[in-house]
């Protein structure tokens, strides 16, 4: 086993330091279930990856039916793993999207469903919900930890004003807070992020589980020179990605990434490993979700645990000039 363990947050939750994410993936890139998804996340689990994430929205429930099938057939100990879903986006009708106690309960219970599983370890709000009472968030999520559907939960891409205001509506401390924020970070997502994550934990042990640590792909250079035909951005209805890429503040992204690159050459890593080490190294980010269409994929961005000891602060500061970070924010 390869993997460092860490605390989620200040909860007592120990999860692998990486952990692997099913957004695009799973029931929908990766068609093939039983030999792509199976090995991706056999590779995960026996390189020591202990922390699954999916959400009901993901392919339309099927990357949470997939994940789930492929947990029951590999028999794993439920005990030895960690599975995060989350909930917001669950179905066409007005009363299935949101955080209403009545979605969130109602939504949870379908994933549970589609996972075949018991409870889940942590239940995310996907996002924040301007129509839904805070006070009605946090009692749902307090009530489906009561009754053993999930073991804490998260928020994700919620305000730092959202998230102070779901800690703090605790009348008596009979409410559960959340323990967690997934938040979108990479290069080019730096500036403020690495201060909010470190405020957060150090304040009020939130810790923070990152996503798209590669910006859906574009930090290994696979864009360089276009759209390659296998890539996500290839894919149909991801054309916001193409024009994402094609977009002036795409085009100033490529051109920073290259001096990156030059760096990943000189430690004798990968670019995706460099970017996600640089993930890794932040102070309060308990977790980086990882993202892949193949076994190689995968392999490869694991190894970015090794290119972490290889980022000292001198390494940093140089990486913050060439992104043209403040390295106080
Ligand atoms: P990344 O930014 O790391 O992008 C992953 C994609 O990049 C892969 O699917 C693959 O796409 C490509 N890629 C990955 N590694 C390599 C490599 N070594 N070489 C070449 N190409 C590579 O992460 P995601 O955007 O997928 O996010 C990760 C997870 O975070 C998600 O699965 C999800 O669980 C979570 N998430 C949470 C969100 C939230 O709102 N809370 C939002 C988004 C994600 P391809 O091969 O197709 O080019």
């Amino acid at each position: 086993k390869n993997h460092v363990n860490v605390n989620l947050g200040k909860s007592g939750l120990r999860v692998s330091c990486l952990g692997l994410g099913t957004w695009v993936t799973f029931g929908s890139q990766i068609s093939d279930e039983v030999r792509m998804a199976e090995r991706v996340m056999t590779d995960a689990y026996d390189s020591g990856v202990n922390l699954f994430d999916t959400a009901e929205v993901y392919a339309s429930g099927r990357a949470e039916s997939t994940l789930g099938n492929i947990l029951k057939k590999k028999g794993w100990r439920r005990s030895s793993y960690v599975v995060t879903t989350k909930i917001y986006w669950g179905g066409q009708a007005e009363t299935e999207r949101g955080l209403s106690r009545k979605h969130v309960i109602e939504g949870l219970r379908g994933s549970l469903s589609r996972l075949q599983l018991d409870y889940v370890d942590i239940v995310f709000a996907n996002r924040s919900d301007i129509n839904a009472p805070m006070e009605e968030v946090v009692r749902a999520m307090t009530f489906v930890i009561d009754r053993g559907l999930a073991m804490y939960w998260g928020t994700s891409r919620w305000n730092a004003v959202e998230i102070m205001v779901g800690q703090s509506g605790e009348p008596h401390l009979t409410l559960v807070p959340p323990v967690c924020e997934q938040a979108e970070y990479h290069y080019s997502r730096e500036t403020g992020c690495r201060f909010s994550c470190r405020s957060f934990y150090h304040k009020i042990g939130v810790g923070a589980m990152t996503w798209s640590p590669l910006a859906c792909g574009l930090l290994t250079g696979k864009y360089n020179g276009g759209v390659p035909e296998s890539s996500r951005a290839a894919m149909k209805g991801y054309a916001w990605l193409k024009e994402r890429f094609h977009s002036d503040e795409g085009k100033k992204q490529l051109s920073k990434i290259q001096e990156l690159h030059l760096l990943a050459d000189r430690l004798n890593c990968t670019a995706a490993q460099l970017a996600i080490a640089w993930c890794l190294r932040s102070e309060g980010v308990s977790s980086v979700l990882l993202g892949v269409s193949n076994t190689e994929q995968l392999l490869e961005n694991i190894g970015s645990i090794r290119v972490l000891s290889l980022l000292t602060p001198p390494l940093i500061a140089e990486m913050d000039t060439l992104l043209g970070n403040n390295p106080r924010n």
